[in-house]
């Protein structure tokens, strides 16, 4: 267990029997959208410490907004935090539950005067708050006494007032020079259901209300959160002190970017909406049902966490930090699978016409317990278009006129003749002469190639779909876009390429969605789990083999 600076805090705490020494955290998301990544590492720090330290963490929907939750946002929170590996047990909570109990502290507060029913509209009050430079100004229903509040407030929850016309206000300070604390909003009116609470209340508690005292009816002992929410700290104190509730300490850590995508729910819905992507689950997208559905594994996204830390200074990961942690994982343990993208005909003009051999294949060399697999081997096959060329520039040591290579586990083969298409001139075929003695890929004469080919059986391959992903966002950092352009004008064009007819060898005809492979020589891949069949297999590509980025950037 790596220690930072909230697992010091909370050693201290113990050291000094806080809270009776209890640990208690919680998972406080909205549901108005799908987890993403930035979730991810707030999952894996509240719940990581409650694990490490025997406490609790709980999961909690702050839903206090009618008009952007929904029960589809909770359900796939729900999931995904499972699978992601972490479990609250019987903990599972919704702020909603407590809108009567927050509806009463409203009450308590009104009768220590320490919150007023305001007429005010929202641009006035906007107004009236003031700047960051200057103070604000105070409503002039400041000074309505407690009868008329609770009478006041008590008929907004009736619904005798319009949307708008009326809010709760605390009473704290118009010229703090925290703008949160002049006078914030408690209560606003919006005769709105709620995916919950049905058309029970027509007035909503708003998020800093709610949230603080939602950890104070848990018994949270560490609110662990992000850094925006330091300047929320004093009013949070402020609303638990006047009501003698019980504290959390909460704790801010910086919060995830990651280069070459966005990571706001706001944003990420306006890709789907205006159909950038396919949904939540589009492969590309950083939520963690795009991760999943990409072919991430829970374990690579709880190493990517551990990894890159706690913080207290925000900044931008790179994207190849958490390509290498799924990367490292499949490493290990993926089985290799030959597969032929693009593929290019070759045929063997020795070989006999109607002979197949099953040769034996690696499953994975950095595990001696994979054992090998057969791959059948005939007089045509295909390989990689990109293999073979033509006019070979320098250096090009794979297959070209008059050329030998090596067909991993296979022979050395030799090219003697391309065939050409007569009307575009394009390669459609090539004639190529094996040597028997080198079955395996060994020559006994010590003869020496300097390439090693993958390659697939024609008669025997797979032919499926597969679908190369790359960044979403051509920008490291998408936000920064030209003048008078958003980050849409970011998106990379190229960010899906869709491949057909692609060779893949016979084991893979019943591969299951969701299974991961390395292709060899091409990278890690993983049957969709949304749109791939028996009849038409799909794959994703997870990551290519090597970071190619390392090596660019390094360039540059
Ligand atoms: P919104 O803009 O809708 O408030 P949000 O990303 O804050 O979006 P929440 O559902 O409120 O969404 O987030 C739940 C928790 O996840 C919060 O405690 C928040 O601090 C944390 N969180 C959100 N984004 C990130 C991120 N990028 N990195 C780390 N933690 C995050
Ligand atoms: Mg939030």
């Amino acid at each position: 267990m790596t220690t930072n600076f909230i697992r010091e805090i909370i050693d201290k705490d113990l050291e000094a029997n806080k809270n009776e020494s209890r640990i208690h955290t919680r998972f406080p998301p909205e549901p108005n959208g799908y987890l993403h990544i930035g979730h991810a590492k707030a999952i894996c720090i509240s719940f990581g410490i409650a694990k490490d330290y025997k406490g609790l963490c709980n999961l909690r929907f702050d839903d206090t907004n009618p008009e952007t939750e929904n029960i589809e946002y909770v359900k796939s929170i729900q999931e995904d935090v499972k699978w992601l590996g972490f479990d609250w047990g019987n903990r599972l909570y919704f702020a909603s539950d407590y809108f009567e109990k927050l509806y009463g502290y409203a009450v308590e507060l009104i009768n220590k005067e320490k919150a007023y029913v305001c007429d005010l509209n929202l641009e006035e009050i906007r107004k009236y708050r003031g700047t960051v430079k200057e103070p604000g100004k105070n409503s002039p229903y400041r000074n309505r006494t407690v009868d008329e509040n609770l009478d006041l407030f008590s008929r907004m929850k009736k619904g005798e007032f319009e949307n708008g016309s009326r809010v709760l206000r605390a009473k704290i300070d118009m010229a703090s020079p925290n703008m949160l604390m002049r006078d914030p909003i408690l209560y606003r009116i919006r005769k709105k259901s709620h995916y919950r609470t049905g058309d029970k209340w027509c007035i909503y508690p708003t998020y800093d209300f709610t949230h603080c005292l939602s950890d104070s009816i848990e018994g949270i002992t560490h609110s662990l959160c992000t850094l925006e929410f330091d300047v929320h700290r004093p009013l949070y104190d402020r609303i638990l002190n006047e009501l003698g509730a019980h504290h959390p300490q909460q704790i801010e850590f910086a919060r995830l970017n990651i280069s070459h995508t966005i990571l706001s729910k706001r944003k990420l819905l306006d890709l789907i909406k205006k159909k950038y992507v396919s949904g939540w689950d589009d492969p590309r997208m950083p939520t963690l049902g795009g991760l999943r559905r990409r072919g991430y594994t829970p374990e690579s996204i709880r190493n990517f966490c551990d990894h890159i830390g706690v913080a207290k200074v925000d900044s931008i990961i790179d994207l190849v930090v958490l390509e290498n942690s799924i990367r490292e994982e499949l490493n290990k343990k993926s089985q290799r699978v030959m597969a032929v993208l693009k593929p290019l005909k070759v045929v063997i003009t020795n070989y006999p016409e109607n002979k197949k051999e099953e040769l034996d294949a690696i499953n994975n060399p950095e595990d001696p317990s994979a054992s090998t697999r057969k791959v059948p081997f005939s007089k045509e096959l295909y390989i990689e278009e990109d293999d073979f060329r033509e006019d070979p520039p320098k250096k090009f040591y794979r297959l070209s006129p008059g050329k030998e290579v090596r067909l991993r586990y296979a022979y050395f083969i030799k090219c003697e003749k391309v065939i050409k298409d007569k009307k575009t001139g394009k390669v459609t075929e090539l004639h190529c002469t094996y040597d028997p003695a080198t079955k395996g890929g060994n020559s006994p004469d010590g003869r020496k190639v300097k390439a090693t080919l993958h390659w697939v059986s024609a008669q025997d391959a797979v032919s499926a779909e597969v679908r190369l992903y790359d960044t979403l966002f051509t920008k490291r950092d998408p936000e920064e876009a030209e003048e008078g352009k958003d980050f849409i004008s970011n998106l990379n064009p190229n960010s899906l390429i869709v491949l057909q007819s692609c060779q893949l060898e016979p084991g893979l005809k019943n591969a299951k969605p969701g299974s991961r492979y390395q292709f060899e020589r091409q990278g890690y891949f993983c049957v969709d789990s949304v749109d791939s069949s028996d009849k038409n297999l799909i794959f994703n590509r997870i990551v290519s083999l090597r970071d190619t980025w390392k090596k660019i950037l390094l360039k540059k």
